[in-house]
């Protein structure tokens, strides 16, 4: 882990607020953002700063870890879509264990812990060991990829609400109701989304959505190699593989980026970030 990348002099951050954030033998969970540091909450930086053992996923970025406080115990429980990963059971094992031993236990997600993070699990356990527990919110994905894209998740009289998807679940592609979801002016945020893009669009096509219905897709959202993908309901699978995104990625059903409106083709948009 780089831990000596950053020098960003964290004493003299204008943190507000003296108190401190983590306590002996319980647990924090926290949402480090979607990648950017900057996009860290205060809070969870304290939390950084002041826990003594840090279990964090695989999406949580190089930078925010090397905020970590040089003592602090590290442990990697990366999970990964299908593949392999510390079984969930370990993960709420460590924490119990680490709580019990009195050290103050962060458990840091990406995005926001209680977006399909499998927080519930986590909590339960800690809470059949009597080991007390605190939420630090986070900034989601689809905040941050909405963000890149100009738009907004909600706007009066096309949509009043927004659904958080997940692409597949513990039984495989995730089911929904498509028939809400294929209307007009709906939009939802599909998390876990590329390798169930074909079944979506399939679902969606045979609820009767429009086949030009905008669709984008924003990898690795607020990172630097971050890419957003503008295409429709109906190109989404073909143009999906062709971009060949390997990083985390979030699509959007029913909006298209705001500079790309007027823009009949799907077409590829490379964001700079500054
Ligand atoms: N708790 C997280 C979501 C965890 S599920 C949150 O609130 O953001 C993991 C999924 O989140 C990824 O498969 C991807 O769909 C999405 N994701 C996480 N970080 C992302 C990023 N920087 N850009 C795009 N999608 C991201």
């Amino acid at each position: 882990m780089p831990r000596d990348t950053l020098d960003l002099h964290l004493p003299s951050l204008p943190v507000a607020g003296a108190m401190a954030v983590m306590c002996p033998g319980v647990v924090a969970f926290a949402g480090s953002g979607p990648g950017d540091v900057d996009l860290l909450t205060l809070k969870v930086l304290k939390a950084l700063q002041e826990a003594d053992v840090i279990l964090y996923d695989r999406l949580v970025s190089d930078e925010i870890m090397a905020l970590a406080h040089v003592d602090a115990i590290l442990e990697d429980v990366g999970k990964e879509g299908f593949g392999p990963s510390m079984a969930q059971d370990e993960i709420c094992a460590r924490l119990v264990y680490h709580a019990k031993r009195g050290l103050k236990v962060l458990r840091l997600k990406s995005g926001d812990p209680t977006i399909f993070g499998r927080l519930d699990e986590e909590l339960s356990a800690c809470e059949a060991a009597d080991v007390d527990t605190q939420i630090l919110p986070g900034i989601t994905a689809a905040s941050a990829a909405v963000a890149a894209i100009g738009q907004s998740l909600t706007q009066r009289g096309r949509n009043s609400s927004v659904r958080f998807l997940t692409g597949h679940d513990m039984k495989g592609f995730a089911d929904h109701d498509w028939a809400q979801l294929a209307r007009p002016g709906e939009v939802a945020a599909v998390y876990m989304g590329k390798k169930s893009a074909r079944f979506v669009q399939g679902r969606l096509l045979m609820h009767g959505a429009d086949r030009m219905t905008p669709v984008t897709v924003v990898e690795n959202a607020s990172r630097a190699d971050q890419r957003v993908l503008a295409t429709t309901l109906d190109q989404l699978p073909a143009d999906l593989a062709a971009a060949n995104f390997s990083g985390p990625a979030l699509t959007f059903l029913g909006l298209a980026p705001r500079n790309a409106i007027a823009v009949a083709a799907p077409s590829e948009i490379q964001v700079e970030l500054a």
